[in-house]
C-alpha cells in the first residue's frame, strides 16, 4: 500500500510534443473527481530528499477521475484497492496509513457504470495507490507509456506490486512515448513526466466551461512540494526536475489550472461526486 523504493532504470528524456487543439467535443466532456481513499503520513521525511519536511505530519487525498467524452470513458487511476474498505481503520505500512471509505466499484455504480464499461483505463504510474484496481479493468484499452509498461512488468516491480495490475498484461494497450491524445480531438492528452517512475504521466483535460486543468500525478505530492520544489526521495532527482519544468511551461502555455492529487485542499476543493467539472 506504501510507496517503496524506486527501481531505478534508465529513462528516456522526452519532449512533449504539442497536439492540434480542437474544441470540437470539450462541450460535453465532463470531469467527475472520485475519492479513491486517502493517506495520513506520519512523518514527512521521505517527501524531501533533503529533509524538508523531517518530522512534519501531512493528510493526502488519493482521488481518481472520470472523464466522461461523447467517445468513451477514460478512467484516470484507480486508487487504493477496494479491499481496504472492509477494514475501517485502514492499513499501516511505515509512516503510510492509508484508508478507504467507498469502493471505488461502488462510487462508479451511482452513475450506473461497471468495470467493463469504461472504454479507456490509464494511469499516472503504476505505485498500489494509484493501480489498486487495475485488475477489474482488464477490459479496457489500457493507455501507458511505453517505459512504464517495461517498468511494471519488470523485475522486482511485478513482484512488488503485480497483485494490483497483473491482469493488465493481457489487455489491450495502446503504449505511448512522449503524450498521446486520447479522443485525438485535444481534449485529453497524457503527457510523459517521468522521475518517480521511468514512465510518470500527468493529464491535461480541457473543459468547455472551467477550462484547461492539469492533474499531476504524483509529479508533486502537496502544494508546499511544488513551492520549494521538493523531490520525494525514491525519485530519481534530475529527471523529475527536467519534469517539472516542462511542466511548469505547459501550465503556463495553458493557463492551466493544476490539481495536485495527493494535495487534500486541491482535492477538496473539487466537485463531490458525482458532482462534475465541465
Ligand atoms: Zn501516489
Amino acid at each position: 500500500m506504501n510507496f517503496t523504493k524506486f527501481i531505478g532504470l534508465s529513462i528516456s528524456l522526452l519532449v512533449p510534443i504539442f497536439s492540434a487543439n480542437s474544441a470540437l467535443s470539450a462541450h460535453s466532456i465532463k470531469l467527475y473527481t472520485i475519492d479513491c481513499g486517502s493517506y495520513d503520513v506520519a512523518d514527512m521525511k521521505s517527501l524531501s530528499s533533503i529533509g524538508a519536511y523531517d518530522g512534519q505530519k501531512l493528510p493526502m487525498a488519493n482521488p481518481c477521475f472520470l472523464i466522461r467524452h461523447p467517445k468513451g470513458d477514460l478512467l484516470w487511476e484507480t486508487g487504493h484497492v477496494d479491499s481496504l474498505a472492509d477494514n475501517i481503520n485502514g492499513e499501516v505500512g511505515g509512516v503510510w496509513h492509508a484508508k478507504l471509505k467507498t469502493k471505488l466499484v461502488v462510487q462508479l455504480a451511482q452513475l450506473n457504470i461497471k468495470p467493463q464499461d469504461i472504454e479507456y483505463l490509464s494511469l499516472s504510474h503504476v505505485h498500489p495507490d494509484h493501480a489498486g484496481n487495475a485488475n477489474k479493468f482488464d477490459s479496457s484499452m489500457f493507455i501507458v507509456n511505453e517505459l512504464e509498461h517495461k517498468y511494471m512488468f519488470s523485475e522486482p516491480v511485478i513482484s512488488y506490486f503485480g497483485e494490483y495490475y497483473s491482469a493488465l498484461d493481457k489487455a489491450k494497450t495502446i503504449a505511448f512515448s512522449d503524450e498521446y491524445d486520447v479522443f485525438d480531438d485535444g481534449s485529453v492528452v497524457i503527457k510523459s513526466m517521468p522521475g518517480l517512475t521511468p514512465g510518470s504521466s500527468v493529464l491535461l483535460v480541457r473543459l468547455n466551461k472551467t477550462g484547461k486543468i492539469l492533474l499531476t500525478g504524483d509529479l508533486y505530492l502537496h502544494a508546499q512540494g511544488r513551492k520549494l520544489n521538493t523531490v520525494l526521495q525514491y525519485n530519481v532527482k534530475a529527471v523529475t526536475l527536467d519534469s517539472r519544468i516542462k511542466f511548469e511551461v505547459l501550465v503556463k502555455k495553458e493557463n492551466a489550472r493544476v490539481i495536485i492529487q495527493h494535495d487534500k485542499q486541491d482535492f477538496e476543493r473539487l466537485p463531490v461526486f458525482p458532482k462534475y467539472l465541465n
